[in-house]
């Protein structure tokens, strides 16, 4: 299995090879040369395994150069039920990401029950034992720099603490997060991971990044490297809870299902994308986004026009709060026919700050083959859609969820179960729990208390210098 770029102009490497890099070096995404496909008999097998089978049984297809054992040993330690233990009492968390009933023919998956009480411990986990893994096989180490405003900086530092050849040194603004958000962070006391706080904004933080990865004798010198949502390995393990969650959801291998997903950076519903590309019975893949509706407006209309700062709103959905969605470049190479020139045309008017219009291409008429559809949500949506499905199910669910809970039932199939995607807990968004609901967000056994934990943590101002010394007055310990 050789993985090529989305641009075409870079040579084919093997899953290790782009395990602990980003952009391809002609600027693209790295995707497998072509989807392993699941037959309806293999689908049928995948039903009597756990997570952890399942997980072997799908990324084995799509990782040939980690031996067998290996790959088997590294899954079987992230996705234990204790680590994804975190959710309410009554979840199934044996099941590592239970199905929820809602009503007849409406499904909650649960993916939020890791560490962080977000998604993206789906991925984070198995990332950061797969970094430690390929590290200690190359006797090399990585200093992870990066800037959060919540969810990835957590969840990059739950699954790196303690890793070895790896550390952490994530941004984050003085103000923004939540309390709990803060208070998960930087009560870490792993001497591998630094929570840096800046005297500044999260889009300081962001340039300041952005300043010292773009210093390349540094960034080599110190060996920075990154975790973000474009990285293949990612996007892969995120594939499996689809699969999984088909199997919960029918009883017959032709049966097919409906997802709904709260999207940002195009990362989850990629995954989606690429499961119903090996053969799973995936009928629509539903996007949903918030009032930063950039994908929401591709797929009504054939335009993607990416937006700037300035038109990018900050909402009761933070982690969605994106007007660029990094990922998207791997679903249109898949659906302008896998030619490179053609996505490097597009993404040169991406890369200047420009729209571009698939309309009149041919191309968007291919879109539904594909599953795709979409649809927003406002704030006064999501706290109708959080009152809703608290007075009617007694499920309490957070603002990113609301999102896809709201726009999947607007496109809803009769007969075909609709599965939507959780993405964080509501105890990480306790203001719109208040505001929606007028009382405090549940809070998963243990965390109880997490404000009062002692906390670690440098405070900088937003000067690249400082953070520049910070870091590599560290790059060795
Ligand atoms: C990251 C995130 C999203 C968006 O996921 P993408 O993969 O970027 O589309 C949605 N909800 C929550 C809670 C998140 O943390």
């Amino acid at each position: 299995m050789k993985y090529l770029s989305t641009r075409g102009n870079a040579p084919a490497q093997t899953f290790s090879e782009i395990l602990l890099g980003g952009l391809a070096p002609d600027g693209g995404l790295y995707l497998p040369e072509t989807y392993p496909r699941f037959s309806a008999e293999e689908l049928g097998a995948l039903r009597a395994m756990d997570y952890r089978q399942l997980a072997f049984a799908v990324l084995s297809r799509l990782i040939d150069d980690i031996p067998a054992v290996d790959l088997k040993a590294l899954i079987d330690t992230s996705y234990t039920t204790e680590a994804y233990s975190h959710g309410r009492d009554d979840s199934d968390f044996s099941q590592i990401t239970p199905l929820r009933l809602l009503e007849d023919g409406v499904y909650i998956l649960e993916l939020s029950n890791g560490p962080t009480l977000a998604f993206k411990d789906m991925a984070m986990q198995l990332l950061g034992n797969l970094f430690e893994y390929a590290l200690d096989k190359a006797g090399r180490d990585i200093n992870i720099l990066g800037a959060t405003s919540g969810d990835t900086g957590s969840a990059a530092e739950y699954a790196m603490r303690g890793k070895k050849g790896v550390r952490v040194f994530m941004l984050s603004p003085v103000e923004g997060m939540t309390a709990f958000q803060q208070a998960q962070m930087y009560s870490l006391q792993d001497p591998n991971i630094h929570n840096i706080v800046v005297r500044g904004v999260f889009d300081d933080c962001q340039d300041i990044v952005k300043a010292v990865s773009n210093d390349l004798d540094y960034k080599h010198r110190n060996r920075i490297g990154a975790v973000n949502s474009i990285n293949w390995a990612r996007v892969a393990a995120q594939v499996i809870y689809y699969f999984k969650a088909w199997c919960a959801a029918t009883t017959a291998n032709d049966q097919a299902v409906d997802f709904s997903v709260p999207s940002g950076n195009f990362g989850n519903v990629c995954a989606g994308h690429i499961a119903r590309m090996m053969g799973l019975p995936i009928g629509q893949l539903i996007v949903a986004t918030n009032e930063n509706d950039v994908l929401d407006e591709f797929f009504r209309t054939g335009v993607y026009r990416p937006r700037g700062a300035a038109n990018t709103w900050h909402t009761s959905s933070p982690s969605m709060d994106i007007s660029k969605a990094s990922n998207f470049e791997r679903f249109i190479y898949d659906l302008v026919g896998r030619d490179g020139a053609t996505v490097r045309q597009l993404w040169s008017a991406v890369d200047q700050g420009e729209a571009f219009d698939l309309k009149s291409t041919g191309f968007f008429e291919k879109v539904p083959a594909f599953g795709f559809v979409s649809g927003s949500s406002s704030h006064a949506n999501r706290l109708d859609t959080i009152r809703r499905v608290w007075a009617e199910h007694g499920v309490m669910i957070d603002p990113h969820t609301a999102d896809g809970v709201k726009v999947g039932l607007e496109h809803r199939r009769a007969g075909v179960p609709l599965i939507c995607l959780e993405t964080a807990l509501p105890a990480k968004f306790d203001g719109a729990i208040r505001e929606a609901l007028g009382r405090e967000p549940e809070r998963p056994h243990g965390l109880e208390n997490i404000e009062t934990l002692p906390r670690r943590y440098e405070v900088l101002d937003a000067d690249v210098g400082q953070i520049r010394d910070f870091v590599s007055a560290h790059a060795n310990d």
